[in-house]
């Protein structure tokens, strides 16, 4: 059942992860070192001789190393979904069609980011805790004043700030994003919100004056 506080979130290049209350989180640091370290492992393997001992031996050095950033990627996951279900009764992410992301513009960054993976787990950590965890339309979430509602046109990815020249609202773009997110959420499960600050947010049932997006 949706209740109890409810977050947006939002994924994206620059920040991995943004939250309808103003917490934003990097990518992970730690995974560049490592993945230089695994193509230059790899090189190695492709140096040896095929079939030969030494080649074996270098293989295994590359699958232990892989095994060890997909275990750290995991573990990373998993302690922010739970980071996020410690102040949640409701979680809202985006339905991305990431198929549809990673032939288009965003291409490899797509995969890289982990987006599909984490909100598995996301998912799978909620249905664990009681959480209730849902899927909303992607579209223009980052067009969209949360405050005002009116649209404000594409933003480009070096613009970090979301001013609205409507309403005067600013906040972290990808914040943003994530409290028209949040709104979504919300309208899905019959409830609106109202924004009193940066994130702060207070669900009202749905009225017939309720602007609808
Ligand atoms: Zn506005």
């Amino acid at each position: 059942m949706p209740r109890g506080e409810a977050v947006g979130i939002d994924v994206g290049i620059l920040n991995f992860l943004a939250t309808s209350s103003g917490k934003t989180y990097r990518n992970l640091r730690p995974f560049k070192t490592l993945q230089r370290k695994l193509r230059l492992l790899q090189k190695r393997v492709s140096r040896k001789v095929k079939k030969s001992n030494n080649r074996k031996k270098a293989q295994v050095k590359v699958s232990e190393l892989h095994e060890k950033i997909a275990n750290i990627r995991k573990d990373y996951y998993w302690k922010l979904a739970h980071e996020l279900c410690d102040s949640a009764g409701m979680v809202f992410v985006e339905n991305l069609n990431l198929q549809g992301l990673a032939r288009g513009i965003l291409g490899k960054h797509c995969w890289d980011a982990g987006w599909g993976q984490f909100f598995q787990i996301l998912e799978q950590c909620c249905l664990k805790r009681g959480v209730f965890f849902l899927k909303v339309d992607a579209r223009k979430t980052s067009q969209i004043c949360p405050n005002c509602l009116t649209e404000r046109g594409k933003k480009e990815l070096s613009e970090r700030v979301h001013s609205c020249g409507h309403c005067g609202y600013t906040t972290d773009r990808d914040v943003a994003a994530a409290q028209v997110v949040l709104i979504r959420g919300l309208a899905a499960v019959g409830h609106t919100v109202k924004m009193l600050s940066e994130g702060k947010a207070v669900a009202l049932p749905v009225t017939k004056e309720s602007p609808s997006l």
